[in-house]
């Protein structure tokens, strides 16, 4: 399998250009320069999708679990056969290191194909007797064609968590990736063929958010739409899709609280929270960027957070040494950037980073930057309130529990909350009392598939993973038999 300098689109089965004939720009963020180009499609390409999906729909919604099971478990292996040109296509794009795409990245796409392929053949539902009269049971059955919209942050892995259960429950997909991160959506179109996917189950559409991404949002045939990104896109969808009652999933932004109790497991603490804030140069929706520690411990974890911060190594997402790589464009480094002056507008102090960083050769136009701490920040202020999305983490002291229970909600969002104790009472109080919809107790990131995931507040509506996107993606039919 190998990647393309003209991205296609994948429709009815078949790689195609956009109806119009236009290409987009696709930059390596390493190196700033343009080096493939994906399909500038509009409404028309969602159309054929569209068209396509409705037409496979009848077969592949009433086919037995077992062959749908067999296909996606086929897609998952082919992934995994090429998991080094799906790596390296995933670092391309994003600026990502290749150590957290062959590790992280890719292995979980096709672990997401493997996972609902799977669940489905043990998907139930459930049945209410009446005893002497009747009995209540509810199909589960599949919503039609469903739109699948995902962000750059991690591209195939969140284009796949949703795609999969989609497919496994029976619909027919209109997908599409981001267009800062198309190339590994685009292999998995070719993974797709060479499967022996039927031909419109899944339609990949590339493009721009506001003329492809709304186009599929406004299609009367889209029954649901299952959507990661921004909470302004979010609000933009939901928009769009409520007024015509669709099905609607928003994983959206966050702005997630990391509280340090001083009787932590310090080493530990220490290790979890550089992941935690500098993962992927804090490009993850469930980065802490907003650390809190109890007082009596915040020096200490002051100085030794910037030493580690100042020793990670940014460079050639390439390199095997690089921690970080480059942002995932010039446009977002920017913001982050901008977010930096704004902070020492605001009465930060910048104890570390947030310079960009000097590079020879082919790097010298990549989007690098120096990951950041800052100091000194009221909680109000919109550094510590608005999602910034970069290497950069906003740190402050507390001095009692509650407090740290009210700066940990005090924002619009509500994604995830990372939480570290050795006190099993107070660590159980806290996560109780936490607005959000993930808690992790002395570890980050630790993720389970069969758990629910999702936000409250700004950060969406709805849930993903495991019997949760089962259930979205079907609805339930209650039949009532009346019998004696
Ligand atoms: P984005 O909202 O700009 O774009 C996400 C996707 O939506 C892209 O494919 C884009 O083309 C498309 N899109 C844009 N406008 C659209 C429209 N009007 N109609 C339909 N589709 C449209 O987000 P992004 O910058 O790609 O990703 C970063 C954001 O994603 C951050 O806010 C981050 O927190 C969030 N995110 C959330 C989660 C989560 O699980 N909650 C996970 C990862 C990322």
């Amino acid at each position: 399998m190998t990647t393309d300098k003209y991205i296609k689109n994948y429709i009815d089965g078949a790689l195609a250009p956009a109806v119009s004939g236009q290409y987009l720009d696709n930059y390596n963020p390493a190196t700033g320069k343009v080096y493939s180009h994906l399909p500038d499609s509009d409404e028309n390409d969602v159309q054929r999708a569209v068209e396509a999906a409705g037409r496979a729909f009848r077969e592949w919604s009433t086919a037995e679990p077992r062959t749908r099971f067999r296909l996606l478990m086929r897609i998952a292996d082919i992934i995994e056969q090429n998991m080094e040109t799906f790596a390296r296509a995933e670092t391309m794009d994003s600026g990502k290191p290749l150590s957290m795409s062959m590790s992280v990245d890719i292995p979980r796409a096709q672990a997401n194909f493997r996972f609902f392929a799977t669940a489905v053949l043990q998907f139930g539902s459930e049945s209410h007797h009446m005893p002497g009269e009747a009995i209540n049971f509810t199909l589960r059955q599949p919503l039609g064609v469903v739109g699948c919209i995902s962000p750059w942050n991690l591209p195939l892995y969140l284009f796949t968590w949703k795609i999969a259960p989609a497919l496994a429950t029976g619909n027919c997909v209109v997908g599409k990736p981001s267009e800062l991160t198309p190339m590994t959506a685009y292999l998995l179109s070719k993974a797709c063929i060479e499967a022996g996917l039927p031909p419109g189950v899944l339609n990949i559409v590339h493009g721009l958010g506001p003329k492809a991404g709304q186009a599929i949002v406004e299609h009367p045939k889209v029954k649901a739409i299952s959507f990661t990104g921004g909470t302004a896109t979010g609000q933009q969808i939901a928009r769009t899709a409520a007024p015509v009652f669709k099905k609607l999933s928003l994983e959206l932004g966050g702005k997630n609280p990391n509280i340090i109790f001083a009787d932590c497991n310090f080493d530990e603490m220490m290790v979890g929270t550089l992941r935690s804030s500098f993962s992927n140069n804090g490009q993850i929706c469930l980065c802490g960027p907003r650390i809190y520690v109890e007082r009596p411990l915040y020096e200490k974890f002051r100085d030794e957070l910037v030493k580690r911060t100042q020793f990670l190594k940014v460079g050639d997402p390439f390199s095997t040494v690089a921690d970080l790589g480059a942002l995932v464009s010039k446009q977002h480094l920017e913001k982050v950037q901008s977010y930096l002056s704004l902070a020492e507008v605001e009465g930060g102090t910048i104890l570390c980073g947030g310079n960009r960083l000097e590079m020879q050769g082919e790097f010298e136009n990549g989007y690098f930057l120096r990951p950041a701490v800052i100091e000194g920040l009221p909680l109000e202020c919109r550094t510590n309130q608005e999602e910034i999305f970069g290497p950069v983490v906003s740190i402050a002291p507390f001095d009692t529990e509650a407090e740290a229970i009210a700066l940990a909600n005090g924002t619009q969002y509500g994604l995830s909350a990372t939480v570290w104790t050795q006190d099993i009472s107070r660590a159980n109080r806290v996560a109780e009392q936490l607005q959000a919809g993930i808690v992790w107790v002395n570890c980050w990131m630790v993720r389970d598939l069969r758990t629910p995931f999702g936000g409250v507040k700004n950060s969406g509506v709805g849930r993903e993973g495991g019997s949760e996107a089962l259930r979205f993606f079907t609805e339930p039919k209650n039949v009532c038999v009346k019998y004696g």
